[in-house]
């Protein structure tokens, strides 16, 4: 066989309606392409990510000097928050689904001993992490988190605010207290709220790291920043015990964003090379999140996702997810077991839906950055054709009348 250059990669447009990545907006685009050619320590590009270490501590609501942008994706951010856990640590971490299931994989890594280590290279028992496992679709409770650390007082709580693989809301509030209470430091995967939740870091003292991303509701897929953020506390520990990697050790990666011992400083001083590109498109999707205000954009969510929720329960489905920008459904009675096949025909046709990634098989749809009527109206549409192709049926005049009750009048955009 001989080798030929492939032509240039074209990749379509299609309509992201899952659970991530989000539909990021134009003006991020835009601001991508239109940065300059400019290194690491060029002044505007240190001093755009000066500014985006501010924007998030306002985004986010907190006075943690540790906080900023991990360049990659949420597993990148979740690495470096996961970086202080270190070879026989005690943790409790709660698992409800499949971004929980690998955290707790990652925890698990991180607190091995050697000899654990080698004993399962792929998939280490470390005997110093306790895992609480949580049914599939089931959230986890404030009494839950309250029994597991008062039982087992770890050095490290962990949860995911919002567990994506199921759609379901965990309680941060009950999370937070506990942690408190039992003086365990608490580690958050928040990759799927920031940006469309309103919640405030400050709120939460018992929480000692916490771990974003870029593309779900901050809506900047183009590979840029997943947010972080530490408190005093963690960075002690960090500092007293060291960590594992030098990449995604927080107080030497904190150093290109302007942090260094503890303080704010003027310039960001080299940590790794960082792209000028993703620079300008981060501190974008975090001037347009300010600019509408998290109020705003989460009562928008709200508003739509009830929406979706309703059209698709009007179509025999069952909704078994809480959170409000994604939905997870069980298809009507006489479609049950044709998820995967229902998936498949809506992604071949550029109509971006998910499988949940675990069992059960269930079907996920997503409404990042998909806030307005035309938007959702698409995706019931489709997603109501996608069943009848099935052989379901749909009463579409039902949905039709069900989305100008609801968009007709009140909530017009
Ligand atoms: C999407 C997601 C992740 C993984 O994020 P990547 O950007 O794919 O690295 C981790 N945790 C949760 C809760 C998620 O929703």
């Amino acid at each position: 066989m001989t080798f030929q250059i492939y032509p240039t990669l074209e990749i379509p447009e299609t309509l992201a309606a899952g659970p991530g990545p989000g539909n990021t907006d134009a003006r991020v685009l835009q601001a991508f392409s239109n940065a300059g050619v400019a290194d690491h320590m060029q002044g505007d590009v240190l001093r755009g990510m000066v500014e985006c270490k501010h924007m998030l501590r306002e985004i986010w609501g907190t006075t943690n000097t540790y906080t900023f942008a991990v360049a990659g994706t949420g597993w990148s951010a979740l690495d470096t928050m996961f970086s202080a856990v270190m070879p026989g640590d005690k943790v409790v971490a709660f698992n409800n689904g499949t971004f929980s299931g690998i955290d707790t994989l990652t925890l698990r890594i991180k607190a091995a001993t050697p000899e654990e280590h080698a004993a399962n290279p792929l998939d280490p028992q470390a005997a110093s992490v306790i895992i609480i496992d949580v049914p599939h679709g089931q959230s986890v409770t404030g009494e839950m988190v309250e029994a597991a650390l008062s039982e087992h007082k770890p050095k490290w709580a962990f949860m995911a605010h919002w567990e994506t693989g199921s759609g379901r809301i965990n309680d941060l509030r009950g999370f937070s207290d506990a942690c408190e209470r039992h003086g365990a430091m608490g580690l958050i995967d928040a990759v799927s709220s920031l940006g469309v939740e309103d919640f405030r870091i400050d709120d939460y003292p018992g929480i000692a790291g916490w771990a974003s991303c870029p593309q779900k509701g901050l809506c900047c897929l183009p590979l840029t920043y997943a947010p972080v953020s530490f408190s005093k506390g963690y960075i002690d520990s960090l500092k007293s015990t060291g960590a594992y990697s030098y990449v995604h050790n927080p107080i030497f990666e904190a150093r290109h964003w302007g942090i260094v011992d503890g303080q704010d400083v003027e310039r960001g001083t080299y940590h790794r090379t960082h792209s000028g590109y993703a620079v300008a498109a981060f501190h974008e999707s975090l001037r347009l999140t300010l600019t509408e205000g998290l109020a705003k954009r989460s009562a928008s969510y709200r508003t739509h996702e009830k929406v979706l929720r309703d059209a698709v329960s009007a179509m025999g489905c069952e909704v078994t997810s809480d959170m409000p920008s994604l939905l997870v459904l069980n298809l009507p009675p006489e479609l049950a077991g044709r998820e995967m096949e229902l998936v498949q025909n809506c992604r071949a046709r550029g109509f971006g839906i998910w499988p949940t990634l675990s069992t059960p098989v269930q079907v996920r749809i997503g409404i990042l950055n998909q806030l307005n009527r035309q938007a959702i109206s698409q995706i019931i549409r489709l997603f109501a054709e996608a069943m009848c192709e099935l052989g379901g049926t749909v009463d579409f005049e039902e949905i039709e009348a069900l989305l100008e009750s609801r968009y007709g009048t009140s909530i017009a955009a």
